[in-house]
Formats: C-alpha cells, structure tokens, sequence
C-alpha cells in the first residue's frame, strides 16, 4: 500500500469525507469513486463487510486510511461524527469503544444513535458564506440541529437554490450542484434573524457536539447534568413541538424543528 503523493492538511473542522473527497482530486481521480473503490478493495481483500466510508467503524480502515493521506489515525477520527458519540448515546447505553492501541480507544457511534440525529453519511448542508471562503465540507453542518452558521448568523442550506434537490457532501466540496451545476457559492444567504436564546442554543448545541463542553452564558443557567441527558431533554422538546406545530411556540424553540 502506498501513500497518495498529493495530501493537503485538514482544513479547520473539515470532516474527513470532505478530506477524501480533496484528496481524490489533488491526486488526479476523476471522481471519488475510483479512490473509495481502491479503499473497498483492500477492505475487501481481508475479508471484512464495506465501512462507511465517512464514518468508519474499524481499526483497519483507519490504518489503510491513514498510510493512504499520510495523516495521523487521531487526526482521522477527529474528523468523523463519532466524535459526536458524547452527545448522542444515551446514558444507560453501553458505548462501543473502538480500541486503536492499549491507550487509545475511541467510542464509535452507530447507525441507531446517528438516525435523525445526524444528517445521513452522504448528505450535506452548509453555509454559502463559509464556502465562499474556503471550498470543503465542515463537520460541525452535519448535526440536523445546528441549523445556523454562528460565524456568518445565517441558516445552513441543505437543498439546491436551482432545482430544490437534496444536496451531498460531494457536491458542497466541488461548490455545485451534481444536478443542475448551479454554482453553491451563489446561493442566497438567509440570514438567521434570532433573538438571544435563540442564538444561545444554537452556541450551545456548537460547543455540546464539537468541544463536547458546556456553552457558558450567565444569563442562562442549564442544569449541572451531562450532555448526553441535557441533549435527551432538547430533543424531547423538539419531538413536542413536531407533535404540536400549529401551537404559537416562541422563536426561540422553534428553530428546533
Ligand atoms: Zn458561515
Ligand atoms: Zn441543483
């Protein structure tokens, strides 16, 4: 196995989809795919099932990966929603952990705890305004509940301004669209219009799933329990709010649905 002779650096929260997709095309792959089949193929060779690719549940793949971007294995997982697992398994569930070496075991974040919690692996949104500055896909846009771009305060997109077509990583990471090619960098910028508990819980959820900390705000004291419970707690609200959506809720718990 041999490394990739072009391999960039990750970019600031870059997901490691976004990093492959990068480095497919630095390296001369006409499309993705004709990387992500060389990786399948030495998956295949020992035997084991596909990984998802953006996502991956075993050891091997991190290492195939790793010697293939000459990148850390840390730096990898670093770049994969599982990091999301504090936030998203549930505090009487078993964590998985996914063993590296003896002092460094990971916890993996299945498909169950990510349904509807996370954007599926190979669907996108993001923020035309991020993209115009820099062209890849951030993992913090895959969390279905971070809906706001703090840095620019405007609503994430997740479909084509053109066509109205569910948008893939892929397709954020070339900047357009795979079916019309409208050009994402165009794309009309909504801003967030929110008031201060509105923009308080969007920099929460930030902080729970990409620092896996607490958002500290003095004019709004959350309970001292975990994450992982607080996070329960939001997403029941949520699941009222869907259950009643004709009920005059205010702005501020709105923007969870
Ligand atoms: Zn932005
Ligand atoms: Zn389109």
């Amino acid at each position: 196995m041999s490394t990739l002779l072009g391999h960039p650096p990750f970019l600031p929260d870059e997901s490691l989809f976004s990093r492959l997709i990068r480095l497919a095309r630095i390296n001369g792959y006409d499309t993705f795919y004709i990387l992500l089949s060389l990786i399948y193929e030495e998956t295949i060779k020992r035997g084991d099932k596909t990984d998802p690719i953006g996502r991956p549940m075993r050891r091997e793949t991190y290492e195939f990966l790793s010697t293939l971007t000459y990148s850390e294995v840390a730096d990898l997982y670093s770049a994969t929603p599982h990091i999301f697992s504090t936030v998203l398994i549930p505090p009487d569930y078993q964590t998985q952990l996914l063993e590296f070496s003896e002092k460094f075991r990971m916890p993996v974040l299945g498909l169950k705890h990510a349904h509807g919690h996370l954007l599926p692996d190979n669907a996108g949104q993001f923020c035309p305004m991020c993209l115009e500055e820099s062209s890849y896909h951030r993992l913090n846009w895959k969390p279905v509940g971070i809906s706001v771009c703090l840095k620019h305060q405007c609503f994430l997109i997740n479909k084509c301004y053109i066509c109205g077509n569910a948008l893939k990583v892929a397709d954020i990471v070339s900047t357009f669209c795979s079916s019309c090619e409208a050009n994402l960098k165009l794309c009309p910028v909504k801003p967030a219009m929110m008031d201060a508990f509105g923009l308080f819980t969007q920099h929460t959820l930030y902080e729970w799933f990409m620092r896996g900390t607490a958002y500290s705000e003095e004019n709004y004291q959350l309970p001292k329990e975990p994450i992982n419970v607080l996070y329960r707690v939001l997403t029941g609200l949520r699941l009222i709010l869907l259950t009643f959506p004709t009920a005059e809720w205010p702005d501020a718990i709105s923007i969870f649905v």
